[in-house]
């Protein structure tokens, strides 16, 4: 699969920067694996929270069972659309898997991250619309503001409309069992704005 597309440019000097990113090595206790997937001219910016260990060996975003969920069941698109670097750029506010805590859940992503790279990302692509996927990436952007609150309401970022979506984790049951509206009305409207921007004929 190919993920190197645009490489001309301020923006291919900054991925070449994070893919070289180690300063979390002591923290994680293993080699850290930066994971940027995109182009200068991604119509959609996604940021999650961070790669999981799959996506860490793979070095594939979203190349697991939430993944196939948010793409095909979420989105309509097909996986050569979602990992056609002029359509997504895939990030998060860590880059890197951090590892494991003391009771075996992922551990948070270091907030030197998102401070280090990704406000240079935002502010090099050219995209037309932000899909902040998950609790750390709607926090990161709109720290004042609850988290379901967010997800129904259509948003601003850097004067671009941005849309919060919950992690579509098959662990996270009790916030869909809280929020039926999310599945039956509002991920049908956010579809409906991503196929507009892809220029689907859906
Ligand atoms: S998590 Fe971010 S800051 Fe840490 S090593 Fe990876 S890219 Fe660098």
């Amino acid at each position: 699969m190919e993920k190197r597309d645009s490489d001309e440019g301020d923006w291919g000097l900054l991925r070449d920067e994070i893919r070289s990113c180690r300063l979390c090595r002591e923290r994680f206790g293993f080699e850290p694996n930066p994971i940027v997937w995109g182009s200068a001219d991604s119509k959609i910016m996604q940021i999650s929270q961070a790669p999981s260990k799959s996506v860490h060996e793979t070095g594939i975003p979203f190349h697991d069972l939430s993944g196939q969920k948010l793409r095909r069941e979420w989105y309509e698109i097909t996986d050569e659309e979602f990992y056609d670097v002029h359509n997504f750029y895939i990030v998060s506010v860590g880059h890197c898997y951090p590892g494991k805590n003391a009771s075996g859940g992922d551990r948070m992503p270091p907030a030197l991250c998102a401070k280090t790279w990704l406000d240079r990302e935002v502010g090099l692509v050219n995209n037309e619309i932000y899909l902040l996927v998950g609790g750390a990436a709607a926090k990161f952007f709109f720290p004042n503001r609850g988290f379901t609150g967010l997800v129904f309401e259509n948003l601003t970022l850097r004067g671009k409309p941005a849309y919060v979506l919950p992690h579509p984790s098959p662990l996270n049951i009790k916030w869909f069992r809280d929020n039926p509206d999310f599945l039956k009305y509002r991920i049908r409207e956010i579809r409906r704005v991503i196929h507009q921007v892809l220029n689907l004929p859906r």
